[in-house]
């Protein structure tokens, strides 16, 4: 196991509420949450960034969109509306290198950028 901390959560090496699971990604509570719902859907491989998903990885981004917006409906986001946020890179404010999309919900947000 690498000593990427998603891959640990994604793996179950390190213990996490997991509020969605497929065959390819899991999906978690933000520990610094942005907003009232602030979710992470993960996937088990690790691709580092944006960047890096290839053509073979077209499945797993159809999987993490289709998982949050599964997991926004069942945290009771999905009518109210939410957001959907991948950082890459530095000018994205990515923190984490391993690819996640941020599932923002629960109140009102603000502009962009
Ligand atoms: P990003 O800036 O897109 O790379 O976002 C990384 C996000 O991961 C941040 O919002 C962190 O609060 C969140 N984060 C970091 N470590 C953990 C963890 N162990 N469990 C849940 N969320 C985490
Ligand atoms: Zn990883």
């Amino acid at each position: 196991m690498s000593d990427c901390i998603f891959c640990k959560i994604a793996g179950k090496a390190i213990p996490a509420e997991l509020l969605f699971e497929d065959e390819r990604v899991v999906a978690v509570r933000d520990i610094h949450p942005a907003a009232p719902v602030h979710l992470l859907v993960i996937p088990k491989a690790h691709v580092a960034t944006l960047n890096d998903a290839a053509g073979e990885d077209d499945a797993l981004l159809a999987s993490i969109v289709r998982a949050a917006a599964a997991v926004a409906r069942a945290q009771g986001v999905a009518g109210s509306g939410y957001r959907l946020v991948v950082n890459c890179n530095r000018d994205g404010g990515q923190e984490v290198f391993h690819l996640h999309a941020h599932v923002l919900g629960g109140r009102k947000l603000g502009p962009m950028g």
